[in-house]
């Protein structure tokens, strides 16, 4: 059998080096042919001298005589920039995308690779935010397999093997309720980066950190779910789980219930998202069902945690509401990580960008990212970034 060809678009992040590490642990099964980076120029090339790919995208301009000076004589090529990402995604010397972008920055090169008919490991879930409708359509107009690496709809993918998606009544998505669970607002007012950046089961990259404190993470896989799934507003449901051990659930018409379970670990999606529609054996930790010995379930607080709220009315709302939610968020996580916003007052900016920005019932590919800009400079001048 021949190596599957594989190329990380944002190899330095929490996904990208969790991917290599599956690579890593199966050498006869993956080969790495293209990396890409934003920043990171010191892990970036490490990666590329380790793992050999035949591209390297260093997509800040201002680092690419760094990357090209470290891997010169390498035979390794380099490029830069927003556009080498795009093209490079169009080139055929791969067979699936990892496409670990975080944010909106992430949708052009994946649906580059999506008309160039290649498996997407979609871990990016803004991509499907923003422009779903246009995504869903395209994948299923070049034939791609979308093969999702978030935890919650790996799980009801692999639940939904050899099942019929129009039998689906619900889908159960578990929330963990991140590091503030149970807290309410005279708590969340004082609180800082450093706090929502600790999440109890989970480590991973600063925006979905906090986004998962505030809950739009789950706000965010809702919408991600309803295009993956093909389900309303009304068909998911959200259920804390604060064990991360159940990572959903897929109740069908006859009243059955699948879950997924196993340890709250991203190599196991990845690595299905790489193998699929196969499995390999892996030595990652199990689950013994003593630790913990007791799974526990609730409602989510969307009384305090509005974001949550917020979202699940973009997806109703749809057009390029859920554009404008992404947007704003993206602006107001960035703010706060920047300690020029509290916690509270992020949903105030992404509720005060949803009612601004003109709404649009059938955007095109263009409405969504002139939506997309209008948003984000709407909640920037809100914050004076
Ligand atoms: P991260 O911040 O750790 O890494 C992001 C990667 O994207 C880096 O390689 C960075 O160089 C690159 N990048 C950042 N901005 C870019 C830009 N403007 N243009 C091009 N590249 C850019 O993020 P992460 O935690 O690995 O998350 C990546 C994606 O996967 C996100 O969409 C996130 O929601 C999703 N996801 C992550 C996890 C997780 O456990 N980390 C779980 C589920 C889903
Ligand atoms: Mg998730």
């Amino acid at each position: 059998m021949s190596k599957r060809r594989i190329a990380i678009f944002g190899s330095t992040g929490s996904i990208g080096r969790q991917t290599l590490e599956v690579i890593e642990a199966n050498p006869s099964l993956f080969s790495v042919e293209i990396l890409t980076a934003q920043n990171n120029v010191e892990l970036l090339v490490n990666q590329a001298l380790r793992y050999g790919p035949k591209i390297v995208v260093i997509g800040n301009e201002e680092k690419y005589q760094e990357v090209l000076q470290a891997l010169s004589g390498t035979g390794i090529s380099v490029a830069s920039g927003e556009q080498a990402l795009e093209d490079t995604a169009g080139l055929d010397i791969y067979d699936t995308m990892i496409a670990a972008i975080v944010g909106f920055a992430g949708l052009r090169p994946t649906l580059k690779a999506i008309e160039n008919g290649k498996t997407i490991g979609l871990a990016n879930k803004e991509t499907l935010v923003v422009a779903g409708d246009i995504v869903m359509k395209k994948a299923k107009e070049h034939h791609v397999h979308l093969v999702p690496v978030d935890s919650e709809h790996s799980a009801i993918f692999q639940c939904m093997q050899g099942e019929d998606y129009k039998k689906i009544d619900r889908i159960i998505l578990t929330a963990s309720g991140g590091p503030f669970l149970g807290r309410k607002p005279n708590f969340l007012v004082n609180v800082k980066r450093e706090h929502a950046l600790q999440h109890p089961n989970w480590s991973m990259g600063a925006k979905i950190s906090v986004d998962s404190a505030t809950l739009m993470n789950k706000g965010l896989e809702m919408i991600e779910a309803k295009w993956l799934f093909d389900v309303t507003l009304q068909q998911i449901k959200v259920v804390i789980h604060p064990q991360s051990i159940i990572h959903s659930m897929v109740e069908f018409e006859d009243g059955s219930m699948k879950a997924q379970m196993g340890m709250p670990d991203m190599r196991v999606p990845i690595q299905y998202a790489l193998t699929y529609p196969a499995r390999t054996r892996s030595n990652f930790p199990r689950y013994n069902f003593k630790d913990p010995a007791q799974l526990t379930f609730d409602e989510p607080d969307i009384k305090t945690f509005r974001n949550l709220f917020l979202a699940q009315k973009a997806l109703e709302t749809g057009g390029n509401m859920p554009c404008i939610l992404n947007a704003a968020n993206e602006i107001a996580v960035y703010a706060f990580l920047k300690n020029r916003i509290g916690f509270l007052e992020m949903t105030e900016l992404i509720e005060q960008a949803m009612e601004k920005i003109p709404f649009i019932q059938n955007p095109t590919l263009n409405d969504y990212f002139e939506s997309d800009a209008e948003a984000r400079t709407f909640a920037a001048s809100l914050v004076e970034i």
